[in-house]
């Protein structure tokens, strides 16, 4: 693909921008959008439902009526929950056109795949329907955002080689994650020569907020926030070609965009520290669970046990975040946290000694709404 660069660009989620009287609030939006393209980038992502549906409509407004059309470039997404059928399709896709203002979509994406919804896209004929766009030439590029796990990913871009590129969920905390498997991701990506587009680099904002001993490890280093420390982590690998940030003050754009635009990958002492920040991250969460998946095999329930306590560890520390769809992802098909019969098998193997039974109990209070 001709449209990314050899080097990783920065892109503008347009996700969080600051709100006023339940709207882009547009002075701010127009700023935030001014410095970002000021500062040589272009790519700005959307969805029907960003922003309780008016983040099209913000780009429309603080985008697309004030900068002339080439100088900019919008991936919008065809999601599930605004098509039901086939017929929907069509109707809806030249809805988000009329909505941002545009004539084509230089990016245009099948919104969050996975397992929960791959029938259904396979049903409505969604990939045909890209293809038909792509061809008609009203979107330039297609790809998916995806949400599942690596041999899903792997299936999908075998059955389907027309998607040119790949949305992953990919930070350092998550590379190793046993649900999220953000390394993993990158490398069916990879394999499949396909270009990804980062999301959720900074983990939902969170890698720019870190607990003080992390936090002063990134900062002995002298290179940045803690922020910057989190994109150049995604911008080392080298097939990954734009990384996506929720930007919501000047003083972000001005710091992502250093981040990126030095082009600098880590260094080996910056990863060393990187390591050592997701340690301190793990040390952390509620259940000190190494995925190392001894006590998986054994279950007779066959519940997923290590990506359970990872969405379990997740919700715990960050609050409603993504950690409900992870969790269903892990226990489609398989045993839920509340399935647990109790008999004891993974904890005499867990060489970490958790309790596991108890962990369970908490995740299923959590999660299947069942009281522990
Ligand atoms: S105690 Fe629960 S989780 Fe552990 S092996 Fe038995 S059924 Fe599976
Ligand atoms: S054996 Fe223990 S540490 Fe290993 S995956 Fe299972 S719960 Fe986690």
């Amino acid at each position: 693909m001709t449209e990314f660069t050899q080097q990783a660009q920065l892109g503008f989620g347009y996700l969080r921008v600051p709100m006023k009287d339940g709207k882009a609030d547009p002075e701010a939006s127009n700023a935030l959008i001014d410095r970002f393209l000021e500062k040589g980038y272009t790519y700005f992502d959307t969805a029907r439902g960003y922003m309780d549906e008016k983040s099209e409509e913000g780009l429309r407004e603080c985008l697309v009526k004030r900068h002339p059309r080439e100088s900019f470039r919008i991936a919008d997404k065809l999601t599930i929950d605004y098509v039901a059928s086939e017929a929907d399709i069509l109707p809806f896709f030249e809805s988000q056109l009329e909505q941002v203002g545009v004539e084509y979509f230089d990016f245009y994406l099948i919104h969050t795949l996975m397992a929960k919804n791959y029938q259904k896209f396979l049903d409505i004929g969604a990939f045909e329907a890209l293809k038909r766009l792509k061809a008609e030439g009203r979107v330039r590029h297609i790809g998916f955002s995806f949400h599942d796990t690596a041999d899903l990913l792997e299936e999908i871009l075998k059955n389907h080689p027309e998607m040119e590129f790949v949305q992953i969920q990919f930070n350092y905390e998550d590379f190793e994650d046993p649900a999220i498997q953000s390394r993993k991701l990158y490398e069916v990506c990879e394999a499949y020569g396909k270009p990804v587009i980062v999301m959720e680099p900074l983990k939902g904002g969170n890698l720019a907020r870190l607990p003080e001993k992390a936090a002063k490890l990134l900062s002995a280093l002298g290179g940045g926030s803690p922020a910057s420390y989190g994109l150049r982590f995604a911008a080392s690998f080298p097939n990954i070609k734009m990384i996506l940030s929720g930007m919501t003050t000047l003083q972000d754009v001005d710091d992502n965009a250093a981040a990126i635009s030095a082009g600098k990958p880590l260094t080996k002492a910056e990863f060393d520290a990187i390591g050592k920040v997701r340690e301190i991250l793990q040390a952390e969460q509620a259940v000190k669970c190494t995925a190392c998946r001894y006590c998986v095999k054994g279950c007779p329930m066959n519940i997923p046990i290590p990506e359970i306590f990872s969405a379990y560890n997740t919700q715990k520390r960050y609050g409603g975040w993504n950690s409900r769809m992870y969790y269903s992802n892990s226990v489609r098909g398989k045993g839920r946290a509340s399935a647990c019969i109790g008999c004891g098998a993974c904890e005499d193997i867990c060489p970490q000694h958790l309790s596991i039974r108890e962990h369970l109990a908490g995740a299923a209070e959590m999660f299947d709404q069942k009281k522990a």
